[in-house]
């Protein structure tokens, strides 16, 4: 399978700090609670834009970061929220948890988009958190953290046009004059062999890829099976472009290569015969050429099957070549291999694991502390602001409603003992 791989980093933006402040006003000694809430941070989102085709820009840069949001201000000014961050992503990216394999996003239609990480709320202020009984609190939040992610981006990348032909008639030579850009091919899912792959640009604004099919069935009839990402890409491939040697070098015959050839996509059983074929008389810069086209045309004695004579050296003959195969794509649907790919489908057993974080859990360190660790349990650390009393306080009745105190308890804590939360230190209290 021909798929274009990166790995980035994103972090969305943290939410803004929540404020302790209070009114000043004249002749009033202390006005009440004043600060004001965090700003929201920016969220990493992706946008799918149809005209890239490759994930070529993300080898250059792989780390993203949204900003994030601004801190809550006295006078009950909120901090302001912060932009997303918008990446343009080609179709058919398909987005992926490192950490977890969890598919994040599919990313298929034209200007769709999906939040890869969230950004983090904005923390309250204190104003926030005034009650009757306590009107004046020293209480503010911290933003929340925006989500970190390590991902991986792939882009299955499908010929629409299959090269075939022998050895040396000049299909590698063909890919190379007429492709724009060529993608990296990361992996190749069957065999180190990489086919050669290209992107077409016709120049009046269409594109199509073409790729060197024989090398790509090798490559298949290596693994055990044929795969079923290599079927899909077999159904894919609409067009098959037969390129022979018209020059007669090597004493080949054209006519009988040209049956040769045919007879071996039989064989395979993919309905490629199906397929409309495009003729390409390669090598018509060589002295013989001629004949040996007059005499070819003569033996296939069809006129349904057209015929293009090209110069893949001298680059001759090729826009014509190029417009032919895109309207023939464009009126050519796939080639669906339901059966082959329901047998694939049986060989294979999907297993999706989807485990339930609990909120904190409890390990011992080696000096005997207890460690607090767990997703939620950091956040609500995160989010504490640790200079001001009333906020550590809400965070101990925080971890004791979430029965932290219970569980310690239960693993043997004892008054004094330590107990760690990220780079923080409390004694255990009973
Ligand atoms: P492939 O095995 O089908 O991929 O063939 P290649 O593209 O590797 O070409 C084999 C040889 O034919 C190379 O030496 C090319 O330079 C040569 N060749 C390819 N196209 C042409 C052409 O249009 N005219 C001539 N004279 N030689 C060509
Ligand atoms: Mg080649």
């Amino acid at each position: 399978m021909f798929v274009d791989q990166v790995k980035i980093y994103v972090k969305a933006g943290d939410g803004g700090n929540g404020m302790v402040a209070f009114r000043r006003e004249k002749f009033v000694p202390n006005g009440g609670p004043a600060g004001g809430d965090g700003g929201k941070g920016g969220d990493v989102v992706f946008q799918v834009d149809e005209g890239l085709r490759t994930l070529v820009d993300f080898r250059y840069k792989r780390k993203f970061k949204a900003p994030n949001g601004e801190n809550g201000m006295s006078k009950s000014m909120h901090g302001r929220g912060a932009n997303d961050l918008v990446i343009m992503v080609p179709p058919g990216t398909l987005v992926k948890d490192l950490e977890t394999g969890e598919v994040v996003a599919d990313l298929v239609a034209h200007n769709q988009q999906a939040v890869i990480a969230k950004a983090g709320r904005g923390g309250r202020g204190n104003k926030r958190f005034a009650t009757p009984a306590n009107p004046a609190p020293e209480l503010s939040e911290n933003g929340e953290p925006g989500q970190e992610r390590n991902l991986q981006l792939e882009l299955k990348v499908l010929a629409d046009v299959g090269l075939v032909g022998f050895p040396s008639v000049g299909k590698s030579t063909l890919l190379s004059v007429v492709s724009a850009a060529r993608p990296k091919i990361a992996a190749y899912h069957f065999t180190t062999i990489v086919p050669n792959l290209g992107m077409v640009d016709t120049g009046d604004g269409r594109s199509f890829v073409m790729a060197d099919l024989p090398g790509l069935i090798e490559g298949a009839s290596q693994g055990v099976g044929l795969g079923h990402q290599f079927l899909r890409h077999i159904e894919r491939t609409r067009v098959i472009v037969h390129v022979i040697d018209m020059s007669g070098s090597e004493g080949r015959k054209p006519y009988e290569d040209y049956l040769a050839i045919n007879k071996e996509l039989k064989e395979y059983n993919l309905r490629l015969m199906e397929r409309p074929q495009i003729i390409v008389a390669n090598k018509m810069d060589m002295p013989e050429a001629e004949e040996q086209l007059a005499q070819f045309k003569q033996q296939l004695a069809s006129d349904d099957i057209p015929i293009f004579p090209i110069s893949a050296l001298t680059k001759t003959g090729l826009r014509e070549l190029l417009l032919a195969v895109a309207d023939k794509l464009e009126a050519t649907p796939e080639f669906p291999l339901d059966e082959l790919l329901e047998k694939e489908e049986e060989d294979t057993v999907l297993y999706k694991f989807e485990a339930e974080e609990p909120d904190f859990t409890i390990t011992r360190d080696d000096d005997g502390a207890f460690v607090l660790t767990g997703e939620k349990i950091e956040r609500l650390f995160a989010m504490t602001n640790f200079e001001r009393d009333a906020s550590i306080n809400r965070f101990a009745r925080q971890l004791r409603a979430m029965g932290v105190d219970d569980a310690l308890r239960e693993r043997g804590a004892e008054d004094g003992d330590i107990v760690r939360l990220l780079d923080y230190e409390f004694e255990f209290m009973e």
